[in-house]
């Protein structure tokens, strides 16, 4: 395990959806490939995920464990995405990882969640909150089995506990993004040579989301996620920060991908 501070880019696979479902009312019907990423920071302090993608039962049958939803977007996993396991191919025991920092509850974020038995897992109170009662047109984004589960939460309570610092030391900073999902967090990783990543998650699914080009397909409100794509650019412009976007067919390949990493 490292003891300095690294940024590695990991993909739980793809999910192939339409242009429509990413893009509100652009490119109805047009077929369209994603990554789902996910993040490990190694720490001097203990391992850090940023999400973890989809869960382990999505490789085996992903209709049994998502329902309907892969009717909009498929997924395409091995067992080897599954996170566990590309953390092991990276020599990182699980019982390392201190902190799994969730962006948003949704499908292809939560895979981590409950196989890491010393972590925290950090996340908005709303948002937990939210994953067990959605509105109608978000209820097949979250699946209760992937949350559900007798871990230590460390809650994040919306705009009052913005910028939490993980580990005090200015390294790793959340960054409250709500409206693709009402307790949606971004994260900033300051890193010693390349400087400040501003990790987007789903407040920018891609760059035309970060230029304002785009809204989400999949949204909770509106008008919030236009404030927080503003908040992202204040505070990039603010940092002087590297946008890395949440599911971004054109910008993702792109970056170094494990067992190659940022420091
Ligand atoms: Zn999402």
């Amino acid at each position: 395990m490292a003891d300095d501070l690294r940024l590695y880019f990991l993909e739980c696979g793809s999910l192939k959806t339409q242009v429509q479902y990413i893009k509100m009312n652009q490119g109805l019907g047009d077929p369209y490939e994603i990554p789902v990423p996910f993040f490990l920071i190694t720490h001097p302090r203990g391992n850090v995920l940023f999400d973890g993608g989809n869960a382990l039962e999505v490789a085996r049958d992903a209709r049994a464990h998502w329902g309907v939803v892969v009717d909009a977007y498929e997924p395409v996993m091995s067992e080897d995405d599954f996170v566990v396991n590309q953390l092991q191919r990276l020599d990182i025991d699980p019982a390392s990882v201190r902190y799994v920092v969730q962006s948003h509850l949704h499908l292809d974020h939560s895979g981590a969640i409950g196989h890491f038995p010393n972590a925290e897992y950090v996340v908005q109170r709303r948002e937990l909150e939210y994953a067990y009662t959605p509105d109608w047109f978000q209820k097949t984004a979250y699946i209760r089995p992937d949350f559900d589960k007798d871990v230590r939460w460390l809650f994040l309570d919306g705009p009052n506990d913005d910028g939490y610092d993980l580990f005090g030391d200015g390294t790793i900073k959340t960054l409250f993004t709500p409206g693709h999902a009402p307790g949606h967090t971004s994260l900033v990783v300051t890193l010693e040579g390349e400087g400040p990543m501003m990790l987007t998650a789903d407040a920018c699914y891609t760059m035309d989301h970060y230029e304002e080009k785009a809204l989400p397909g999949l949204i909770h409100s509106a008008a919030d996620v236009a404030y927080s794509v503003r908040k992202i650019h204040r505070e990039v412009d603010r940092l002087g920060a590297t946008v890395v976007t949440g599911h971004d067919p054109d910008a993702w390949p792109k970056f170094k991908k494990a067992p190659e990493y940022y420091s």
